[in-house]
C-alpha cells in the first residue's frame, strides 16, 4: 500500500467517533514502516491492551478500523489460524478481534469478529519478512501474489461486514 500520513490515518476510521479518531495513539515511526510490503498497517494501543487498530487502502482511499479483544480471551486459544493470512500460532498468537459496526448499527452495539494475528503482522508473515517464533504456515500451492490477493479479499469482505 502507499505510505499514509497521520492525517490520512486519523480521517480514515469508519467505526469510531471523530473525537476518538483524533485521540487514538498512532505509531511514531510512520515514516519507517515497510509500506510496500503491507496490505494493511496494524498496531496495538500501548495504553489500552484490549485495543488495536488497522488501516488499509481501498480504491485509493484509506480505511481505518478500531478493534477490541477481551483480555480474558487472550492466551485462551490453544492453537488457531489467522483468517487473513492463514498463519497458525499457538497460545495467544491469534485473537478474536471485534470491530464495532459503522453507523447506527454500531451505535446499537453490533460488532463483527475476525480471527487474526494478535501482533497484526499478517502482511509480513505472508511475505516471509517476519520470522515465526513458534507458529507455522502450511505449504501453499498459490504464488505469493495470489496469497496477497486472497488476504486482501478477506480483509475487504471484513470491511464490507462493518457496513452491512
Ligand atoms: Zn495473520
Amino acid at each position: 500500500m502507499r505510505s499514509l500520513t497521520e492525517h490520512d490515518i486519523r480521517t480514515s476510521f469508519v467505526n469510531c467517533s471523530k473525537g476518538e479518531a483524533k485521540r487514538l495513539p498512532l505509531p511514531r515511526d510512520l515514516g519507517e514502516r515497510p509500506w510496500d510490503d503491507l496490505d494493511f498497517l496494524g498496531w496495538r494501543d500501548p495504553g489500552a491492551p484490549d485495543r488495536s487498530y488497522l488501516v488499509t487502502e481501498r480504491e485509493g482511499r484509506a480505511v481505518g478500523v478500531t478493534l477490541r479483544f477481551p483480555s480474558s480471551q487472550r492466551g485462551f486459544l490453544h492453537r488457531s489460524m489467522c483468517s487473513l493470512c492463514l498463519t497458525t500460532h499457538p497460545g495467544g498468537g491469534v485473537s478474536l478481534m471485534t470491530a464495532r459496526k459503522a453507523g447506527p448499527a454500531g451505535r446499537e452495539g453490533n460488532s463483527v469478529g475476525l480471527y487474526m494475528c494478535t501482533d497484526l503482522a499478517c502482511s509480513l508473515y505472508l511475505r516471509g519478512k517476519k520470522a515465526l517464533e513458534s507458529g507455522s504456515r502450511f505449504e501453499e500451492s498459490l504464488t505469493l501474489e495470489q496469497q496477497i490477493v486472497r488476504t486482501r479479499g478477506h480483509l475487504i469482505a471484513f470491511l464490507d461486514k462493518l457496513h452491512a
